[in-house]
């Protein structure tokens, strides 16, 4: 029996993946402060991004989500903001150019900060202490202190966040953003890498286009598309007092809208369909996500699609899928039949990371560009089969010069990992890693 849904009905509901505080009062002191913070994002905007996405549901626009797995309180400074926000504008303008394709741009930033864990506890040399479970919970030095979930983190957050958006905002909406300077955001970034000559070569191609439609009369003074570009956040919804607390009725519609950021997803560890994360997140009027694993059955599928979605609205839900190259053959046509038959709308995005994690013969948790391209293609040839449409990505990734992924143009070997491992919980492309995949993106779009 469904109960009746409020910003607190998933208290009802068995939880999982979220901590306990041994501080009880402590954390009912933050919860209320933070109800009494502003939005970190506006209604509008969420609706903004949803129409967006109907787009991309029928077919017609492509989604590319991705940032940090988990953002730290350590690494926080404008310099990788501006540079992770870079690499994905850099990444959109290789698929709008290339395969002449709008392109919704979503960030896994401003918010990103609490990881769902397969243990509990955490082993390292006979030692065994709880896991870290991102920064917004505790800490992840080893230590017994370190590892004790405090609430104040989240307040910490949230201030991280704020600012966060405040920069992308600013770098959307204040010139960073241009078009005619595309060529610009390569320098001493992008001169360097193997992908430098196909991303140069495309800048100039676009060069030529702007300039001939500047001589037409539209320039970035008359046409604000050229100027600026639309940039929406998200995270995964896994905190769910936190998301309570930023859930506020929206004066327009009267609806529920989660504030922290413009689009939530459930993560694979969290999307059952008598649990917690499903309630909270039935109830909002944000555009959504549910990650789907290769053990997802049909019948499973459609009821969730019908708790997330029951009006059936292009643009609200995306299912992103993290198989690993042969599931993806194996189990999303099946998926894809059933939906269709159903009727249902969604976007089907791939999140080709989460499923080939592995660990090195030196000991990181890593993965193999190879594996994380080989799914996206089988992701695109499956969609084709079925008819579908492939709408989007979903990648961990950082404009930082990082070696935690294996593979790439400029061959990342097992024995350059520990250079610069950064990461605070999986392994991201780098920058030269992510500018491949969009150009492999471009090519199967093409097609
Ligand atoms: C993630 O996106 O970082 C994550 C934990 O993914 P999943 O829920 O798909 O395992
Ligand atoms: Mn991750």
């Amino acid at each position: 029996m469904a109960i009746k849904w409020a910003p607190d009905s998933w208290r009802s509901k068995p939880v999982r993946q979220m901590p306990t505080y041994p501080d009880e009062k402590a954390l009912k002191g933050v919860e209320t402060t933070l109800s009494n913070f502003p939005p970190l994002v506006f209604a509008g905007e969420a609706r903004s991004l949803r129409r967006q996405l109907a787009e991309v549901a029928e077919g017609k626009a492509f989604l590319l989500q991705g940032g940090d797995c988990a953002e730290s309180f350590a690494e926080f400074h404008p310099n990788n903001i501006r540079d992770t926000f870079r690499v994905l504008l850099q990444m959109a303008v290789v698929l709008t150019y290339g395969a002449a394709c709008p392109v919704v741009k979503l960030g896994r930033m401003a918010g990103q900060f609490a990881k769902p864990r397969s243990a509990d506890m955490e082993t390292i040399d006979g030692v065994t202490l709880p896991s870290y479970r991102g920064d917004m919970v505790n800490a992840m030095e080893f230590t017994p202190e370190a590892r004790i979930p405090d609430p104040a983190r989240l307040v910490q957050a949230y201030n991280q966040s704020a600012a966060t958006l405040n920069l992308l905002r600013a770098f959307a909406q204040g010139g960073y953003a241009d078009l005619q300077k595309v060529q610009q955001w390569n320098l001493g970034f992008v001169s360097d890498l193997p992908m430098a000559d196909r991303y140069l070569d495309l800048c100039s191609r676009l060069n030529e286009a702007l300039a001939f439609m500047a001589a037409c009369g539209l320039t970035s003074e008359t046409t604000p598309q050229i100027r600026e570009t639309d940039f929406f956040t998200s995270h995964e919804a896994l905190l769910l007092n936190y998301e309570q607390v930023m859930t506020r009725v929206d004066s327009t519609t009267g609806n529920w809208y989660d504030t922290s950021a413009h689009m939530l997803w459930i993560g694979e560890r969290t999307r059952q369909l008598d649990g917690a994360h499903v309630e909270y997140m039935r109830g909002i009027a944000n555009p959504i996500g549910c990650k789907i694993g290769p053990s997802v059955g049909a019948d499973e599928l459609i009821r969730l699609i019908d708790a997330l979605n029951p009006k059936n609205e292009a643009g609200r839900l995306t299912l992103i899928t993290r198989m690993g190259g042969e599931n993806v053959e194996r189990v999303l046509p099946g998926l894809i039949r059933a939906v269709a038959r159903e009727g249902r709308k969604v976007v089907w995005s791939c999140d080709p990371m989460h499923a080939n994690t592995v660990k090195s013969s030196n000991g990181f948790k890593t993965r193999h560009v190879d594996a994380i391209l080989a799914e996206v293609r089988a992701f695109f040839a499956v969609h084709k089969g079925e008819g579908s449409h492939a709408g989007g990505v979903h990648f961990e990734m950082t404009g930082q010069d990082v070696t935690e992924c294996v593979g790439g143009a400029r061959a990342i070997t097992e024995a350059n990992l520990s250079d610069r491992y950064h990461t605070h919980c999986d392994p991201r492309l780098n920058a030269s890693q992510a500018l491949e995949l969009a150009f492999l993106l471009a090519e199967q779009l093409k097609d």
